[in-house]
């Protein structure tokens, strides 16, 4: 018999905008729990949704309560700490907790679909079937264009890959089977063999001190690994995985993009003989489900991710790791705008786990959060081996010849190394072969028509196409205002400066590593063997190239742009220029050959990065810091950033200033505003952009005025006619 007390309502999150939860009546009160899905009535749709409590009561008239449709999980699929995790994640990021909840699971799961590991087919060519000849099946098109496929696919097919090319036919493939031509087997994709169990190096005394800090410590800890590139951080990862491993505990591994670091996968592979999952942007749905599912169930050990990763669930979680944890790709900038790494702290300290956090150039938070005594710092103070670090010059280039943008001491010291049979590599954060086209009569310059900016000139493609939304054309033959056709290419990108190397050192195959060189599958790893075979004398890229590659056999480093970010309105751009600095000095002289590095500036005098290149990161980090403090930014302060845009210039701000109003209502002193004022890119994919920036001294203040306000704003009806966003700590503030 039910009391006044048996839950009979569940509040269940939905995926949709709002900032709140729906009541639905339970058919079987007692059979369900908190983190279960169900489906429900909602307006005339079905919708998926997830149990985030159960309550005796409801606000609403008991009437107007709909029951709910179907119980989808007699096990909750989200488990209570994940479900805790979330809901204060939502609170915490002021975003709806429907669409945190629907970013958290695999989409599968999204759609209804069960939680369990499942198996799917994969057929692939026997070496019967490889002889065959596809020409000699003609009166069975069906299987000859299957076995054509099947050629192209040496790893074999599964059937959303056969689907895709419009062959799937399952009899057509039990006739290639009966045959002998083709094999059929059953995989279950997502889930890594186990690792190898390399040998283990032996450890430096510092790297010692670090594991047995870590296997000393009990329950939670902050700790902050801080050491220079080729210091040996992933080995000190690895050490403390295998004591998490031996104590019978899942670790989880948060690093900034996988595809972008397979040097430190290929080492958790070689070495660690546990199951391990990886979770990244790349897998299939299937693939994704069977990973998360091999995590919640227990059966990976290990669990490697980009940033959404971090809301795997783990039954017994004894390590976090978060690797490059200065990456600002850790937090997402769209949607629901969270930092990975702040929240796999959160969750350390409600889970009692210990968490590791890994840089070579250490966030200026993190390293405040040491300063404070909250994080233990960790130091690996040198390279492994007998490397030394690579020395650091500015080069002044006031006044200086350039050839498109090298200068003549550059040219000089790229001559001097490659003549000794060493590799150069050359940093220019800028894709395209020019950024801007301009007419050399009239002075008339290609800018989008949809953003506030210059197309870039893709010389090669023969297209102009805008890096900020994507808009693409074919670059016109003539001058559309004045009708020359003497139109140039202003500035320079990764593309021309290709072109250049290869008319000053056609005997030295240059390399461009861009996302342009690499949109195809297969192309980035392709370029990185011909870099590392030495095959490529002269390595040239964006910021690609300067994550996770070591390069040897590179001596030189040129940075060919340093003084954008120098005066960047973004009060983070120095602490980015200094971390891409190091990052990209870090790829040189790794064995026992120091590397060199020539920053080209036209301000050699600027005061943080003369104490950059002289006195090293930590103590540019200590300077940048103290500057912080004196200006009252982040960490001393806290940061949210009311963002507003419209296909109308006026209503951003309009908005903005309501919005504003209405917070002045419920602020004290200790809150801030800046604006509402245009974003620094006004116009955007046709959409006119403002913001409004709310500070504080005192985080607790900040949040207690966006509890009270933002639901407010969201419910208003100005809220509903515009697209906003509130982003809590945010990294970008333009
Ligand atoms: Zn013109
Ligand atoms: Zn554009």
């Amino acid at each position: 018999m039910p009391t006044a007390s048996t839950p009979i309502y569940a509040r269940v999150a939905l995926p949709c905008p709002l900032y709140r939860v729906f009541d639905y009546r339970l058919a079987q009160p007692g059979r369900i729990a908190p983190g279960s899905r169900v489906r429900v009535p909602f307006g005339r749709r079905n919708l998926v949704g997830v149990v985030v409590e159960l309550s005796p009561d409801t606000e609403l008239p008991p009437a107007q309560i709909r029951p709910l449709s179907e119980l989808l999980d007699a096990q909750p699929v989200v488990p209570p700490d994940l479900l805790a995790l979330l809901c204060w994640a939502a609170g915490y990021y002021h975003h709806p907790i429907g669409e945190v909840l629907a970013q958290a699971l695999p989409a599968l799961l999204r759609q209804g679909r069960p939680a369990r590991i499942e198996q799917t087919r994969h057929w692939q060519l026997s070496a019967a079937g490889r002889a065959v000849d596809p020409a000699d099946l003609a009166r069975a098109p069906r299987q000859a264009a299957l076995l054509s496929v099947l050629t192209r696919c040496p790893e074999g097919a599964d059937r959303d890959r056969l689907q895709h090319e419009g062959l799937y036919r399952r009899d057509s493939l039990r006739a290639l089977v009966d045959k002998g031509w083709v094999e059929e087997r059953l995989e279950t994709p997502g889930l890594d063999t186990p690792g190898a169990g390399a040998a283990a190096p032996s450890l430096n005394p510092a790297q010692a001190d670090a594991v047995q800090a870590v296997a000393e410590h009990a329950g939670f800890g902050c700790f902050l690994l801080d050491g220079v590139t080729g210091s040996g951080k992933t080995e000190v990862y690895i050490r403390a995985i295998e004591q998490a491993l031996a104590a019978g505990r899942q670790t989880l591994l948060l690093v900034p993009e996988i595809g972008l670091t397979p040097q430190l996968m290929q080492r958790l592979r070689a070495r660690l003989a546990a199951p391990m999952v990886i979770l990244h942007s790349g897998l299939s749905e299937r693939e994704r489900l069977n990973a998360w599912v091999a995590a919640r169930d227990g059966a990976a050990r290990i669990v490697v991710g980009t940033r959404s990763a971090v809301f795997t669930p783990l039954p017994a979680p004894g390590l976090f790791i978060v690797d490059e944890e200065h990456d600002p790709s850790l937090k997402q900038q769209d949607g629901f705008r969270y930092s990975a790494r702040d929240l796999l702290i959160w969750r350390a300290r409600q889970q009692d786990v210990p968490v590791l956090l890994g840089s070579a150039t250490p966030s200026l938070e993190s390293l405040y959060n040491a300063d404070q005594g909250r994080y233990q710092r960790l130091h690996l103070p040198n390279r492994a081996g007998a490397a030394s670090a690579p020395e650091l010059k500015l080069l002044d280039i006031r006044g200086q010849p350039l050839r498109e943008g090298l200068a003549e001491p550059l040219l000089g010291a790229m001559r001097r190394h490659l003549a000794r049979g060493e590799q150069v590599l050359l940093f220019l954060n800028r894709r395209g072969f020019a950024p801007t086209l301009i007419c050399h009569e009239c002075g008339w310059v290609a800018a989008c028509r949809r953003c506030d900016s210059h197309l870039t000139l893709h010389q090669r493609r023969g297209r102009l196409h805008c890096h900020h939304c994507d808009a693409s054309q074919e670059v016109p033959v003539q001058c559309p205002e004045c009708g020359s056709p003497d139109l140039r290419g202003l500035g320079y990108g990764t593309e021309r400066i290709e072109q250049t190397l290869q008319q000053l050192f056609p005997d030295h195959p240059c390399l461009r590593i861009d996302r342009d060189s690499t949109r195809r599958k297969g192309q980035l790893e392709a370029l990185l063997e011909q870099a590392h075979s030495g095959a490529a004398r002269i390595l040239l890229g964006t910021q690609m190239l300067a994550k996770g590659h070591h390069f040897p056999g590179v001596t030189l480093v040129g940075i060919l742009e340093a003084d954008q970010r120098l005066f960047s309105s973004d009060f983070r751009a120095s602490e980015r220029l200094a971390q891409l600095i190091v990052q990209v000095a870090g790829r040189a002289g790794r064995a026992e050959r120091p590397g060199t590095v020539l920053i080209q500036t036209h301000h050699p005098d600027h005061p943080l990065l003369r104490r950059l290149v002289t006195e090293g990161y930590a103590a540019f980090a200590a300077a940048a810091l103290a500057e912080r403090r004196d200006t009252g930014l982040p960490p001393y302060a806290s940061l949210a950033l009311l963002r507003a845009e419209a296909t109308d210039r006026e209503a951003p701000r309009e908005f903005l200033e309501q919005a504003h109003a209405l917070a002045q209502q419920q602020s004290g002193p200790e809150i801030e505003f800046w604006g509402p004022v245009p974003a620094p890119m006004e116009k955007r994919a046709g959409r006119y952009r403002a913001q409004l920036l709310v500070q504080s001294a005192a985080r607790a203040a900040l949040h207690r005025l966006l509890d009270a306000w933002i639901p407010v704003l969201a419910e208003s009806p100005a809220a509903r006619r515009i697209r906003w966003s509130v982003d809590v700590d945010p990294v970008d503030t333009f």
